[in-house]
Parts: structure tokens; C-alpha cells; sequence
């Protein structure tokens, strides 16, 4: 960590801890985050869906389709890969330190709002895949001071890893967990000078991260404005088990399968609006 870097570090926890003993301060930092969050560096939009809103702006949202998944054996693992190896994710093989953009949990574990009594104990078991939900409120960009992490004329929300300073308010403000803290440094190289956590190698389009900052999934922002597909999307081939699109795009494939199939989100209680949706 550079002594630039340590400074800025220090300066937010005092901030942080000028916030615990003067909440209408803290208030102040956290509304001057999102009010620069919202305005953002890529024409970014307002936070509400366009539908709530009346805007038509674009809204990138993912319907995951957890049968179709299931019918192919490997193919949510493979989805998983191909985010790693796009990104460039450090694999730890420890689960303090992991980092995850895109990953599994059960279906309990996934939808903890759903009872699951009288139901078919399978179901608990279910894998689901999962990843940041580019909410349309997210609470991680309210929180965030210096707008380090913020939502993109897509409605993508996005990281810009120079920014941040580490405070995890973020991690926090989330209640998904679909952020990961650099508790390591990933660029460590073995006696052979070969990166130690890149088993498949790095990916010299995507930068590196460094110690002390967070990450997360940022819906394959530059591969969707090179007119591509999100990688984990293009790994399931023509299975449409992730259906990726516009979801304010009434003619868009997305918005067609989410008026033809009943869906669920995440916690919806929480208020976020994710852009994600499950079929189940
Ligand atoms: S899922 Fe979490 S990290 Fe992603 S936008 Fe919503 S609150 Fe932010
Ligand atoms: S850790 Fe999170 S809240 Fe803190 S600066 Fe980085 S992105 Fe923002
Ligand atoms: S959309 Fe892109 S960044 Fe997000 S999980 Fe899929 S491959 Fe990873």
C-alpha cells in the first residue's frame, strides 16, 4: 500500500469515526456520495427502474432459469469459469479470502423468504447461481463516500477500483453479499515468477485488483458495449438458462420471457429492486 493510498485510508476512518459521534455529519457524506454516484462519470441515470420512474433509459437485467440449469449437468460450474477467467478472479482455495462474482449457494440458503415447509425437500437443496443484482436502488451506492462504486447509463452498477478506499460500507450496505474485500495481494508469483492464484492464466484485457479494495460483478460491462454478451450468459450456449438483456425493452428477449414465466428476486423485502430474476 503506497503512502498516498495510507492517507486517504486514514482520512476515511476518521471520517467514519467523526460519523459515529455526529450522525447528521455522517448523513451529510453519505447523501454527497450518492448525489455524486447519481450524477456519474458515464451518464449515469436515476436509481428507479424505468418503469417506476417513467424513464426509458436502459436497464441491463439477467433471468436465470434454475431447471434448465439443472437439465445440464456442469453448465452453472462452466458459467462460473468463464466469469473467472474473463476477470481475472483470484481462486484462494480459502474460503476467508475468497473473492466471488458469480457463485453458488442453496436454494435455502438463496431465498430465505420462501417457506419451505410440506415442500419437496429437493428443492432446499436446489444449486442457485448467483451474483451482484444490479439493484435499482442499491444501497451499496448510498453508502459508498466516494463514489468508487456507482450505476452506469445501462444501470449497471459499477466499481471504479482507483476510488476506493477500502472502507467496505459497501460490503455492509449489501444485503447479498455480492462483494468481495482484497484481503490479499493477487499478483503473487511463485519461484517460477508465475502468478500463484491464476491456474488458467490472466487475462491481459482485464485488470488486476490490489490489496484493500472491493469487487464485485459489473455485468460484463465492456464486453456488452462491445455489442458482446456477458461471458457467463455466452458460456451457456443456446440453452437460454441466462437470458441476458434491456429489461425496459418491451420487445427485448428478456422482457419477453419475464412476461411469459413467473419469476422471483431476491429478498425482496429489502427494497433494492434487483435486475436479476430466477426461474424456478
Ligand atoms: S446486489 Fe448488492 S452490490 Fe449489487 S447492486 Fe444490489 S446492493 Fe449493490
Ligand atoms: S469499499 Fe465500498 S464503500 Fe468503501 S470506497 Fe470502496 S466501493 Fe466505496
Ligand atoms: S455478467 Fe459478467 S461479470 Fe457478471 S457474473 Fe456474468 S460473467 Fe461475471
Amino acid at each position: 500500500m503506497d503512502v498516498k493510498r495510507r492517507k486517504f485510508l486514514k482520512i476515511a476512518g476518521l471520517s467514519a469515526v467523526a460519523g459515529l459521534a455526529a450522525p447528521s455529519a455522517f448523513n451529510l457524506l453519505l447523501n454527497k456520495g450518492e448525489a455524486l454516484a447519481t450524477e456519474g462519470r458515464s451518464g449515469a441515470k436515476s436509481e428507479a427502474h424505468g418503469e417506476k420512474s417513467g424513464e426509458t433509459s436502459r436497464q441491463y437485467g439477467m433471468v436465470i432459469d434454475l431447471e434448465r440449469l439443472q437439465r445440464s449437468p456442469g453448465l452453472a460450474e462452466k458459467c462460473i469459469h468463464a466469469c473467472n477467467t474473463e476477470h481475472n478472479i483470484p481462486q484462494y482455495n480459502n474460503p476467508k479470502d475468497e473473492i466471488k462474482w458469480i457463485w453458488l449457494d442453496d436454494y435455502r440458503h438463496s431465498f430465505p423468504e420462501h417457506s419451505q415447509y410440506k415442500k419437496n425437500t429437493a428443492l432446499a437443496k436446489l444449486p442457485v447461481v448467483l451474483l451482484c443484482n444490479h439493484c435499482a436502488h442499491p444501497p451499496c451506492v448510498r453508502a459508498c463516500p466516494t463514489k468508487a462504486t456507482f450505476k452506469n447509463s445501462d444501470g449497471v452498477v459499477m466499481m471504479d477500483y482507483h476510488r476506493c478506499i477500502g472502507c467496505r460500507f459497501c460490503m455492509a450496505a449489501c444485503p447479498y453479499g455480492a462483494r468481495s474485500f482484497n484481503w490479499r495481494r493477487p499478483r503473487e508469483k511463485d519461484a517460477n515468477g508465475k502468478y500463484k492464484f491464476f491456474p488458467d492464466g490472466v487475462n491481459p484485457e482485464f485488470p488486476m485488483r490490489m490489496r484493500g479494495v472491493v469487487e464485485k460483478c459489473n455485468f460484463c460491462a465492456k464486453r456488452t458495449l462491445a455489442g458482446r454478451l456477458p461471458a457467463c450468459v455466452e458460456a451457456c450456449g443456446d440453452s437460454k438458462a441466462l437470458v441476458f438483456g434491456d429489461i425496459n425493452d418491451p420487445k427485448s428477449e428478456i422482457s419477453q420471457v419475464l412476461k411469459a414465466k413467473y419469476t422471483i428476486q431476491r429478498k425482496p423485502a429489502a427494497g433494492t429492486e434487483p435486475s436479476v430474476f430466477y426461474i424456478i
